[in-house]
C-alpha cells in the first residue's frame, strides 16, 4: 500500500499556479525525494499533504484514507524544516520529549524516556541530552529536530530541505545519518531539496518538478541515465549534461526531429587528433586533483568533459572528440530516443 497518494493535486495563488495536476504515490519505506528549483511547488507539495494548504481541485490519501478534507494535525505526519524550530531555553532531552508530553498524548514518563534515550542514541546525540538546545552546534541541532519528529514515530516524514542550512561537511556527515536512520526505523520519507547530491545519494526514487509539475519520477540511476527530457538530464549529473544544437551535429546521423543532442560528460572522450570529424579546441582545464574539468570550444558551443589529469591538455589545443550513448531531444525538450 502507498503511504501517500496524490491524486491530481492542483494548488494556486493568484496567478501562480503553484501546484499543476499532480500524482504521486509515496511506497511505504520508500525515500522518495522530490528535486527541483525554487518556486517549482516542492513545499506547496508537502504543505497539501500536511493539509496546511487545501488543494483547489484533486486528493490526498495517507495510508489509504481520503484525507483531503481533514484539517491539519489529525494526520499521522511529522515534518521537518530547514529552521532547527527548537526550544532554545529546553535541554535535549525536554525538546526531544516534548512532542511526546502534549496532553493529547498522555505518555507515561517512563515511556517518554526510554523513546527519547532510543532516539537519542539513534542520531548519536545521547552525550548531548541535558544541554540546553542553545549550546549545540548547527548539526547537532539539526540531529534535534529530526529526533523530535522521530519519537512520535509517525508513520510518514515529510523534510523539506532540513540540510540546506548546515555547511557542506555536515551536510555531506548528515546525509549518510538521515539515510542509515531510514533503513534502520523502515521509515517512509518524503524529503524535498534543490540539491542534486542529496537526490542522488539519499532517495529510492526522485521525482523532477519545475513550475508545478512532476515531470519524472524515477529511482536516481534510471533518472540519469534515461531521462524522459532534456530538463531532467540536466538537473542530474556534475559537470551538467552537454546540449547541443543538432545543427552543429549534422555529421552524425540523428533521429527524425532531434533539435537537441545531449552529452553526458562521461560520454565526450578526447583523443588525438586521428582523422575523425568531432575537432574541438581546449579552452581552459580545471584542476580538481582527482580528474580535470577540460572546457573545450566545439564550432562555437562550450563543452564540458572529464580528464584524467596526467593527460596533457594545453589551452588552444585542438583535439578529437569521442561520443558515445547521446539523448536526443526534441523542440519541446522530450526525448526522442526514450525507453521511459
Ligand atoms: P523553494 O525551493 O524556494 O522553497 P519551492 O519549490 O518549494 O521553492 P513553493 O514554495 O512551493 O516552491 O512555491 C511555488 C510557487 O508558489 C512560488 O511561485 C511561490 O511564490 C508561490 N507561493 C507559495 N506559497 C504561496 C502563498 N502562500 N501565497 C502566494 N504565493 C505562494
Amino acid at each position: 500500500m502507498s503511504d501517500v497518494m496524490l491524486r491530481n493535486i492542483s494548488k494556486r495563488f493568484g496567478a501562480v499556479e503553484a501546484v499543476r495536476e499532480l500524482s504521486l504515490a509515496v511506497n511505504d519505506g520508500e525515500f522518495l525525494v522530490l528535486l527541483g528549483p525554487s518556486g517549482a511547488g516542492k513545499t506547496t507539495t508537502l504543505r497539501l499533504i500536511t493539509g496546511l494548504e487545501r488543494p483547489d481541485t484533486g486528493s490526498v490519501m495517507i495510508s489509504g484514507r481520503d484525507v483531503t478534507q481533514d484539517p491539519p494535525g489529525s494526520r499521522d505526519i511529522a515534518f521537518v524544516f530547514q529552521q532547527y524550530s527548537l526550544y532554545p531555553h529546553l535541554t535535549v532531552f525536554d525538546n526531544l520529549a516534548f512532542p511526546l508530553r502534549s496532553p493529547a498524548r498522555r505518555v507515561a514518563e517512563p515511556i517518554i524516556r526510554k523513546r527519547v534515550e532510543q532516539t537519542a542514541e539513534l542520531l548519536h546525540i545521547a552525550g548531548k541530552l541535558n544541554n540546553r538546545a542553545t549550546r549545540l552546534s548547527g548539526g547537532e541541532m539539526q540531529r534535534v529536530a529530526i529526533g523530535r519528529a522521530l519519537v512520535r514515530d509517525p508513520s510518514i516524514y515529510l523534510m523539506d530541505e532540513p540540510l540546506s542550512s548546515l555547511d557542506a561537511k555536515l551536510r555531506a556527515e548528515l546525509r549518510l545519518e538521515l539515510k542509515r536512520i531510514q533503513l534502520e526505523v523502515g521509515a517512509t520519507i518524503l524529503y524535498v531539496t534543490h540539491d542534486q547530491v542529496e537526490a542522488m545519494t539519499m532517495a529510492s526514487r526522485i521525482g523532477v518538478m519545475k513550475d508545478g509539475r512532476l515531470l519524472q519520477v524515477g529511482t536516481p540511476r534510471e533518472m540519469y541515465e534515461n531521462p524522459s527530457s532534456s530538463y531532467v538530464a540536466s538537473r542530474l549529473g556534475t559537470p551538467q549534461i552537454n546540449l547541443l544544437p543538432a545543427s552543429l551535429m549534422s555529421d552524425i546521423p540523428l533521429p527524425r526531429g532531434t533539435q537537441t543532442v545531449g552529452i553526458r560528460t562521461e560520454h565526450l572522450q578526447i583523443a588525438a587528433r586521428n582523422g575523425g570529424r568531432l575537432i574541438g579546441r581546449v579552452n581552459r582545464v580545471e584542476h580538481l586533483g582527482e580528474q580535470n574539468h577540460v572546457h573545450l570550444d566545439y564550432r562555437g558551443q562550450m563543452l564540458v568533459t572529464l580528464a584524467d589529469p596526467h593527460q596533457p591538455l594545453q589551452s588552444g589545443q585542438e583535439v578529437e572528440m569521442r561520443l558515445t550513448n547521446p539523448l536526443y531531444f526534441d523542440a519541446a525538450g522530450q526525448r526522442l530516443d526514450a525507453m521511459v
